[in-house]
């Protein structure tokens, strides 16, 4: 079944055509990169699945229900951006659970969740730390925290990885991969860096002004691109 399916997505900021018309289903479980140069419309497409943007033409669903008139909270989705910034009055555990709190989930629920996904993802020592005491991937790792303890259907990523050193992200970037494999959630994931997205995804989808130019398996688009600037932005290397 399809998890998330977009249907002639078009988004208009003044006079300039951001989204030209995306269509794409991504399937239950998928783990779908979406790649191109800055500016080509990654992260506008993600905040119109989240929705945090009103597509101005075309219908998102999310497991099989239209979503464009709901607001982000009820889109069973969960968003990791780029600057993740933690409350820095928090500790690791009150960061976690704060969204938890605001929805209401009891006090058990919501200690049973964020030890879960401590436990995922190795911060269990760190919980009672407020953020300035931890490392730029320990942080990290407590705002995939955030996302997990609420269960989402869908994980949208917006380059979770691009404030970190390089040896950390490609530390990283095989977390990101164990996360996936542990917990089977469909995962969106954008990123301007090619072997990121060569390295973890099962479809890479590549962005090109506002148009899908190529969606495929990395080999599949390693191998057979089906237009130059597929070839070059997949082949050339960082
Ligand atoms: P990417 O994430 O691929 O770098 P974006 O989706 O952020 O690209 O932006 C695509 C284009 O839309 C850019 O030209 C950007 O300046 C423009 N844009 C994005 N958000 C807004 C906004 N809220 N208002 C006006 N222009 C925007
Ligand atoms: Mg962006």
């Amino acid at each position: 079944m399809a998890d998330v399916v977009l249907a002639g997505i078009r988004k208009t900021f003044g006079t300039t055509e951001v989204l030209k018309g995306v269509d794409l289903a991504i399937g239950d479980g998928e783990f779908v990169v979406f790649v191109g140069p800055s500016g080509c419309g990654k992260s506008t497409l993600l905040r119109v699945i989240a929705g945090l943007e009103d597509a101005d033409v075309g219908e998102v669903s999310i497991k099989g229900r239209v979503v464009n008139a709901l607001g982000p909270s009820d889109r069973g989705i969960a968003m990791v951006f780029q600057s993740y910034a933690l409350y820095p009055h928090m500790s690791v555990r009150q960061n976690m659970a704060f969204g938890l709190t605001l929805a209401k989930t009891g006090k058990a629920e919501i200690d049973r969740r964020v030890m879960a996904a401590a436990e995922t993802l190795n911060i269990v020592d760190y919980l009672d730390r407020k953020p300035k005491a931890l490392s730029g991937g320990q942080r990290q790792r407590v705002a995939i925290g955030r996302a997990i303890v609420r269960e989402p259907d869908v994980f949208l990523f917006d380059e979770p990885l691009s404030n970190l050193d390089a040896a950390l992200r490609v530390r990283m970037r095989y977390e990101f991969a164990n996360l996936h494999g542990r917990l089977k959630t469909t995962m969106i994931y954008v990123t301007h860096d090619q072997v990121e997205a060569m390295t973890l995804a099962d479809r890479i989808v590549v962005l090109n002004g506002g148009v899908i130019e190529q969606v495929g398996a990395p080999m599949e688009l390693y191998e057979h691109p089906r237009t130059r600037f597929v070839a070059e932005f997949i082949g050339s290397p960082k």
